[in-house]
């Protein structure tokens, strides 16, 4: 075999499992289709670091994103990475909120969050003047990190420890073969191949394509992907360091998404979003919708009583790879060893949306020892 292990995909994930692996085993190759690591959602997200308490109780989302929040706090102080744990609030503007809000806060409890707390409108206005609220969770382990550099001290890492990033190298065909798989790759218009004994696909919004690969049926295992994208407003300099935490609203019952949040970037300045959604083809269109600004005001009204709409100007866009079609109830991760589909030593995840970013470094974790147990 030309490798041990091949990881498909250089976002956070793909760039956390290889740096984690690197640990532990030798001959790890990192193939990306992009010139860079961190093209994909990596790059075009909130750069939160949730505390994870909004999913259900022993999902994997729960769990790595709790175990992730603590690994990438200490991983940032480490390698310093610029963050800050500011903390959030997410807060209930109507009494008709607060049954949601009381059992968001249950389900943080329940996700082991015992520092969360449930506070007053006095409260608020004291942490927050500026924002409209009648009761609010603060959560203290929430924050911010430059997603950026992440990913660039998980590449470090990696380079450290022997690992090979194949940049500007698509993936566009893998077979199984006698102890493992061969993996053809597109680069520059010429094609070669690559045999590894495990193969990790990591590859975000493509990650149902790579198993079409190895004809799984997608459909029938329910790892169809759909794109849901998301746009970000951007608020003007006035509302430079306008509030101390990220200001989350109760969002609404339905698993798609956590509500148009305000997200503060590490230099003070304020973005709203991101809304969802959902693409009706699974291309990359990361194109803006400018109309979308009055959904944007109207949300964010609500908490910020000062903000006109000519406050917004349009940021970026964002991209997820749900596993849920719209109005579905919630999906989990899926991280799987898939000999039970006669592909052993093919690990597959599917789904990493939000909280993915947070959860890598336990993600990581969990497929080393998905890895030890072979
Ligand atoms: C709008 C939005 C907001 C979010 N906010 C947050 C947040 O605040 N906090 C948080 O924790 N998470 C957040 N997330 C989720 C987080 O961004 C993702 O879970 C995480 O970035 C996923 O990382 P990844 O490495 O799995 O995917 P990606 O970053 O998409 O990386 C996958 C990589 O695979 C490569 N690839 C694909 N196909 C091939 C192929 N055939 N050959 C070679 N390479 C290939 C791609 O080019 C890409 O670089 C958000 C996501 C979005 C879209």
């Amino acid at each position: 075999m030309d490798c041990q292990i091949a990881i498909i995909g250089a976002g956070a994930v793909g760039l956390a499992i290889a740096a984690e692996l690197s640990k532990y085993y030798q001959d790890i190759v990192c193939i990306e289709k992009h010139v860079h690591f961190g093209n994909g959602a990596s790059s075009r997200n909130s750069e939160v670091i949730h505390a994870g308490i909004y999913y259900p109780h022993n999902s994997l989302k729960a769990k790595l994103c709790v175990e992730g929040n603590s690994l990438i706090y200490d991983w940032c102080q480490k390698y310093n990475v610029p963050h800050q744990k500011l903390g959030k609030l997410i807060i209930a503007t109507s009494t008709n909120e607060l049954e949601h809000l009381h059992d968001i806060y249950q389900q943080g409890k329940r996700n082991g969050l015992d520092k969360l707390e449930l506070i007053s409108q006095e409260k608020i206005k004291e942490i927050e003047p500026n924002i409209y609220a009648i009761e609010a969770i603060n959560s203290t382990t929430t924050g911010i990190i430059d997603s950026h550099q992440f990913m660039q001290s998980l590449e470090n890492f990696g380079y450290n420890n022997s690992v090979t990033y194949s940049y500007n190298s698509e993936i566009i065909a893998i077979e199984k073969i006698p102890n493992g798989y061969e993996l053809t790759l597109r680069s520059d218009n010429e094609t070669f191949t690559i045999t590894a004994e495990i193969v990790i696909n990591a590859a975000g919004l493509y990650a149902d394509k790579i198993s079409e690969m190895l004809q799984i049926n997608t459909t029938e295992n329910n790892y169809s992907l759909y794109f849901a994208r998301g746009h970000y407003f951007r608020l003007s300099g006035k509302y430079h360091n306008y509030v101390k935490k990220l200001i989350y609203p109760v969002p609404v019952r339905n698993w798609t998404g956590i509500g148009i949040h305000i997200t503060k970037d590490l230099n003070g300045y304020l973005k709203l979003g991101p809304d969802v959604e959902y693409l009706t083809k699974n291309i990359e269109d990361y194109s803006f919708n400018y109309n979308k600004i009055n959904e944007f005001y109207e949300a964010a009204k609500r908490y910020i009583p000062t903000l006109s709409i000519e406050d917004l100007t349009p940021d970026q866009t964002g991209i997820r790879a749900k596993l849920q079609r719209q109005g579905e109830p919630f999906r989990d991760f899926i991280i799987k060893e898939e000999s039970s589909l006669n592909l052993p030593n093919f690990i597959n995840l599917i789904g990493i949306e939000s909280p993915g970013l947070t959860s890598s470094l336990a993600i990581a974790r969990y497929v080393k020892k998905i890895i030890e147990g072979l």
